[in-house]
């Protein structure tokens, strides 16, 4: 893409309204517009990030045999009079009437349509278990909204649900989506720990918050350091495997907010290894049982020929939010230089010619090179302007694509200036930058 044909619209300035890295970078690269309090247009840049991430928690819910379906926004309140929660839910529920003077509501979340939609249908042990999910946006009329896309009033979210026989079956999907959930944040190249959470509106026992470190966080953490050495690679989706995964992490101390207890934490944690912090919550899973299933009347036959509420867990993940957790946790605030994962960053490589006016060497060139990266699948972003060099560099360096060819006035044909942001830049064939992408690209 040339960035004379492009729609990303910079900012000279940092916006004044954003108090946040995350939210004052969006709004100066243009990937994001307001249009009204808590409502943002994703633009080019902003939208095809999202787009990235969204396909990586696609393709992790797919490998744990969730299937894809998509319910509507708009939800009729008559199944949310059957679970209790119309009343409960408050006033972060938008409530809308139609022409039929029918009660309507913008999904908050998806609890009870997806019950209904469950009930309707499956009547037998022997479906189970189902595991669905939706990628949908979802509408939370929050008091305040702030921090730009990281808590809005409408935001994109996968919510997924799983429906099992009994509580040992659920506690299995419970822990297959604990581990999908440490795969999808790790291929977006985020640490984020598991950590015990109160259940809130969703109700149920058992739950966990996903939580990234961040100083711009609204989520306090209590933890014991070492949880971060917790290595979750090579575990199977087999139950034992998935429960000693969670037990490797349980052991060690680690809460939010509302589940902390001082005394516990003092008696467990010693004073080495005790970290009290900040984070982005960007994902949260939940047991529940038969909250849902037992008021709305959703059972399933058992083999000795009883029936039983079938029993259930939800589990989301904030995608829109995470455009905006990935900022605040990977921009580097000394050098002003941000650098987006090669797995969501909008673009692969940048090319930066100077352009000179009676020149078009070196925007000839560009063309040559990204006509080789593009058959091999690499996608440039190139700067095809008459700006300055430097104002350039530092355009792409907000921008944060994460490789840089850089095309000077002195022209070699097999030597190409690369650099990988936040390194020095070297002279190499357009081969061996291609074979390093691809390298990056695939180990995602
Ligand atoms: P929070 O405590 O941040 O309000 P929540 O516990 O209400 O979150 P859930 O109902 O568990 O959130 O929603 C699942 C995910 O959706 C959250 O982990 C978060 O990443 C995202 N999310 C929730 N509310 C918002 C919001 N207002 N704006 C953007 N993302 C949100
Ligand atoms: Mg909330």
């Amino acid at each position: 893409m040339y960035i004379s044909e492009s729609f990303i619209p910079i900012l000279k300035n940092n916006p004044s309204e954003a108090k946040i890295k995350s939210h004052q970078l969006m709004l100066r690269v243009g990937m994001i517009k307001q249009s009204s309090s808590g409502i943002y247009s994703w633009l080019p840049l902003g939208l095809k990030v999202m787009k990235k991430i969204e396909q990586i928690v696609r393709e992790e819910q797919n490998k744990i045999g969730a299937q894809e379906i998509l319910m509507p926004t708009i939800q009729s309140s008559e199944i949310w009079k059957e679970s209790g929660r119309y009343e409960d839910y408050g006033e972060e529920m938008l409530r809308i009437k139609d022409r039929q003077n029918r009660e309507m509501l913008y999904g908050p979340t998806n609890e009870e349509l997806v019950t209904d939609i469950f009930r309707s249908s499956v009547k037998s042990y022997k479906s189970l278990p189902q595991l669905l999910y939706h990628i949908q946006w979802k509408f939370r009329d929050e008091i305040r909204p702030r921090f730009g896309i990281m808590r809005c009033r409408e935001f994109f979210m996968k919510d997924a649900y799983s429906f099992d026989i009994n509580d040992e079956e659920a506690l299995f999907s419970y822990n297959k989506f604990f581990l999908s959930y440490l795969k999808t944040f790790k291929r977006l190249d985020l640490v984020a720990i598991p950590m015990a959470a109160d259940t809130g509106p969703i109700g149920g026992n058992l739950s966990h918050e996903f939580i990234i470190l961040a100083d711009t966080g609204e989520s306090k953490i209590y933890t014991d350091k070492r949880i971060f050495e917790v290595n979750s690679d090579g575990s199977k989706l087999d139950k034992k495997s998935l429960n000693n995964l969670r037990n490797k992490f349980e052991k060690f101390y680690s809460v939010t907010d509302e589940k902390f207890n001082k005394e516990e934490f003092e008696k467990k944690v010693i004073k080495e290894n005790r970290l009290i912090t900040k984070g982005i919550e960007v994902g949260h899973i939940f047991y529940f049982g038969d909250k849902y299933s037992k008021p709305m009347n959703c059972s399933v036959d058992l083999p000795e020929g009883k029936k039983d509420f079938v029993k259930m867990g939800s589990y989301g993940i904030g995608v829109s939010r995470l455009v905006g957790a990935i900022i605040e946790a990977k921009y580097n605030e000394t050098e002003e230089i941000m650098k987006w994962p090669i797995s969501v960053s909008p673009y692969d490589i940048s090319i930066i010619p100077i352009v000179n006016k009676n020149d078009k060497s070196t925007l000839e060139k560009a063309k040559r090179i990204n006509t080789e990266l593009e058959k091999n699948n690499i996608e440039s972003l190139i700067d095809d302007t008459d700006e300055n060099f430097s104002s350039k560099i530092k355009k792409m360096n907000l921008i944060g694509i994460p490789f840089q060819i850089i095309i000077g006035k002195q022209i070699d044909d097999d030597f190409i200036e690369f650099k990988e942001l936040g390194k020095n830049s070297k002279k190499v064939k357009l081969s061996e930058i291609i074979k390093i992408i691809k390298k990056q690209k695939e180990k995602n």
